[in-house]
């Protein structure tokens, strides 16, 4: 349950107290993102992102793994929507899974490169995602690194991309339930995530 995983804040917080730090009250950017590394079909919150492809009908990865947890009825549901476009976001139901929703989005197949048009579209997936977030009254979402698997969007830019979006987004949508979490699955994702989130998540 969503309640096991740790806050940024609670994340942090013995090392602030042994550096003798004040901790403010919460409800700032810390209370509202994590880093949790593993598997993002397990994770029980109102939403799970999806690194989709334009079909919308599974594939390898991080979308293959939704699919197989969410069971066939997510694939009929996908089947219904007639895809959907880079950068662009759709949502379904989650099935199976213990979330509740699936929110799909397609990355940019980059290759190793990051040009403007790569870096504008990883950015709408997370603007777009979150926009159905709100739509939908929806609080909590986990997000893997959306791009950066199969479609070689390269893990330092697309985290730098993925943090500064969210943090954004955050401060732009103030709400206190929001819980964004960053579902890492790799080890290099989670030095990374973790060295950025040190510098741009601190209330203090
Ligand atoms: P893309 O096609 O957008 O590159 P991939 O699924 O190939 O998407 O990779 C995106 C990220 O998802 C990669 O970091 C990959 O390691 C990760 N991933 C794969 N399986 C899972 C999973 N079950 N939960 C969370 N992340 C996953």
């Amino acid at each position: 349950p969503l309640d096991k995983i740790p806050t940024w804040r609670e994340d942090n917080q013995s090392n602030e107290k042994e550096e003798g730090k004040e901790l403010t009250g919460g409800g700032g950017l810390t209370d509202k993102v994590s880093l949790y590394k593993g598997d993002i079909t397990v994770l029980e919150v109102d939403a799970i992102v999806n690194a989709a492809n334009s079909s919308l009908l599974g594939g390898g990865g991080v979308d293959g793994c939704i699919h197989k947890a969410a069971g066939s009825c997510l694939y009929d549901e996908c089947h219904s929507l007639n895809g959907c476009e880079t950068g662009k976001a759709k949502i379904t139901c989650g099935y199976d899974l213990p979330a509740r929703y699936v929110i799909h989005t397609v990355g940019p197949v980059a290759r190793g490169h990051v040009g403007p048009t790569e870096t504008n579209d990883l950015t709408s997936c997370y603007q777009n995602s979150l926009r159905l977030m709100k739509e939908h009254g929806l609080s909590t979402v986990a997000f893997p690194c959306i791009s950066t698997g199969i479609y070689g969007f390269p893990n330092e830019p697309a985290a730098e991309i993925a943090l500064n979006t969210v943090k954004s987004w955050i401060e732009e949508n103030p709400d206190k339930n929001t819980r964004v979490i960053f579902c890492v699955f790799l080890e290099t994702d989670f030095a990374i995530y973790k060295k950025k989130m040190a510098v741009m998540f601190q209330d203090n």
